[in-house]
């Protein structure tokens, strides 16, 4: 009997969507058993291996996710919010793991996600790889041994074709900073500067998002005080490292209680 869980990837054509299938490929217990695209994509129908250029591999690209997720245990789904939060509702229906990388998110789509959680596992991430997870955490305790004479900057740069900012991964070091501090994000969150701002306001956790060329995720944590200044820093060269976070928290969700959860939850950091 094959033991291998069946992992569908919605989104397929996306830069993420390509990294999953190879993720899955690659991985252990793991194996691929559908994939879709949005209705009216140029991929749906075709075979998902001669999509990508090169020979049929036996998958069809679908167009209809509740047929995919009848086959699967896991679905990895970093697409779009109006997307993500239907895909919620049927992962949840089907009681699926359902692994959100997608950004974004409004407070709306938060609450969706939450009341799917009621029934199944979700693990959500602004950022599925172990190091920014690890920095996630650095950046905690760093805030919190230094208090509020640093003034705190999260500044991130990503490719040009990105849609929303700050990137998840901002909001989820601004939040750990916040944490660490005692505060939430939302009472002292400085975004996008211009014009006659005035002095920077003490305790403020300012957020400054850059764009350009193919640049994958860099995330800068300072902490400026009197006469020096920390930098913790993230650099992202592959997407493979988020596909591969996503896989492992696939399976990982296959032994937990519905619930939502987070790559700290996954990677044993909590
Ligand atoms: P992308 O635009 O290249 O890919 C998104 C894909 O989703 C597209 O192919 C689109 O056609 C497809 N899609 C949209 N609606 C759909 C639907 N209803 N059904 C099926 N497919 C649908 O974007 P990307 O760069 O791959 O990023 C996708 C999301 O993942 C973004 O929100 C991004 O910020 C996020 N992201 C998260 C992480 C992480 O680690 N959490 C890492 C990288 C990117």
């Amino acid at each position: 009997m094959n033991q291998e869980v069946p992992i569908a990837v919605v989104g397929v054509a996306g830069r993420m969507g390509r990294m999953l299938v190879d993720a899955v490929a690659e991985a252990e217990g793991a194996r691929l058993c559908g994939v879709t695209e949005r209705p009216g994509h140029p991929w749906v129908g075709r075979d998902l291996g001669e999509a990508l250029g090169g020979a049929p591999i036996g998958v069809k690209v679908e167009d209809e996710p509740l047929e995919v997720f009848a086959r699967a245990r896991a679905v990895l789904d970093f697409t779009a919010p109006v997307a993500t939060v239907a895909h919620a509702e049927l992962a949840a229906q089907a009681r699926l793991v359902h692994v959100v990388g997608t950004t974004g998110m409004a407070a709306a789509d938060d609450a969706r996600l939450d009341a799917a959680a009621r029934h199944a596992v979700v693990v959500r991430a602004g950022n599925m790889s172990l190091g920014v997870n690890l920095l996630v955490e650095l950046t905690r305790k760093v805030a919190a041994a230094l208090g509020p004479d640093y003034d705190i900057e999260v500044v991130e740069m990503h490719h040009r074709h990105k849609v929303d900012a700050p990137s998840g991964t901002a909001l989820m070091l601004g939040e750990a900073a916040a944490a660490g501090r005692g505060v939430e994000l939302g009472q002292v969150a400085d975004r996008g500067r211009d014009g006659q701002t005035g002095p920077r306001a003490k305790g403020a956790i300012g957020m400054a998002a850059l764009r350009g060329g193919d640049v994958v995720g860099e995330h800068d944590v300072v902490f400026a005080g009197p006469g020096e200044r920390i930098i913790l820093r993230h650099v992202a060269t592959d997407r493979m490292i988020f596909a591969r976070g996503a896989v492992r928290a696939a399976l990982w969700g296959q032994e937990q209680k519905p619930g939502l959860y987070a790559m700290r939850d996954v990677l044993g950091l909590g």
